[in-house]
């Protein structure tokens, strides 16, 4: 069955009365080719576990199944588990979950499939992610530290093109050094917004994000560094003094010296700093804020 093809997708949606979700980000593939971009674009190996973020009616599931010892597929959308079921019935490999992702403990399925020996490999997270939640759904899987090797992941195109942006320019930001610093950022491909049932408004970029075994930089705390961003870009027009004064209670005068000590000019903005330059920043703030251990 080619469950990318507009006339499969009308079908399944008539015969189990199946309505697209706008609020939660349905726009269903119907495009071949982009559908093996993501799959070899996630480098699918045999003895591999793919844990896929939303599979809508299956099409991305059926072709990462094919490939990986073990599929998990999270989806939110409880009227889309009978569709599913219908559509993967020949793969054996394939486990839904009728979850929100961003509630789904990913490394507790990871440890569980492993003991269970459902895979050897590694982890490979895929998916077409609800635009609505990109960003939030990146973070949460950096952040909690899921133990996957990538995440190759199609989103709106200015996601990410911020997410892959070098510093200097209007598209560069928190999300930029955030991802930066836990992933190498590799663009697999753009896809137009014609590919899509319904068509969104914008076009689409596939990125794989390669997590990185060891940090690109030396933190004093993680948690003042991440401030520090949060404080640049949150007033990204104003200097790094007027910016940063606050982070971690500092006052003007501490984040003067603390700038000085970095060796960075006061009256540069967050946007031209590089990830090396806002971890300068964030361990002389740490150094002055925190308690020596
Ligand atoms: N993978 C399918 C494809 O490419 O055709 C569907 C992609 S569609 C852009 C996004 C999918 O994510 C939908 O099936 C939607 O129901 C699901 N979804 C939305 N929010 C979710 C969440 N918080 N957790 C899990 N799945 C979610």
């Amino acid at each position: 069955m080619k469950l990318y093809s507009p006339t499969t997708i009308s079908d399944i949606k008539a015969r189990h009365d199946f309505k697209l979700s706008k609020s939660l980000g349905q726009n269903f593939i119907t495009d071949r080719n982009v559908i093996e971009k993501i799959v070899e674009g996630a480098q699918i190996g045999p003895e591999d576990m793919v844990i896929e973020i939303g599979p809508g009616i299956g099409v991305l599931t059926a072709e990462a199944a094919e490939s990986a010892a073990k599929v998990v597929a999270v989806e939110i959308d409880k009227k889309l588990i009978p569709i599913l079921g219908e559509t993967l019935r020949e793969y054996d490999n394939v486990q839904i979950i009728n979850q929100d992702i961003l509630k789904t403990d990913l490394n507790e399925i990871i440890r569980e499939r492993r003991k269970a020996q459902d895979f050897t490999g590694e982890v490979k997270i895929i998916g077409n992610l609800p635009y609505y939640i990109t960003t939030p759904i990146v973070m949460d899987i950096l952040e909690k530290g899921v133990e996957a090797e990538s995440i190759t992941i199609m989103m709106q195109k200015e996601v990410a093109d911020r997410i892959s942006s070098p510093p200097g320019g209007r598209i560069y930001g928190a999300i930029s050094v955030a991802v930066q610093y836990y992933c190498q950022v590799e663009k697999i491909i753009n896809v137009s917004k014609e590919v899509f049932i319904p068509r969104p408004k914008v076009d689409s970029t596939v990125l794989r994000l390669l997590l990185r075994k060891e940090k690109p930089v030396e933190l004093r705390d993680e948690k003042t560094f991440f401030a520090c961003i949060k404080h640049g870009f949150g007033q990204r027009r104003k200097t790094l003094l007027n910016s940063l004064t606050g982070v971690n209670g500092l006052d003007k005068d501490g984040v003067k010296e603390a700038l000085t000590d970095a060796g960075i000019d006061w009256m540069r903005r967050a946007e031209t700093l590089n990830i090396n330059e806002f971890a300068d920043i964030a361990n002389q703030v740490a150094k002055k804020t925190l308690a020596q251990e």
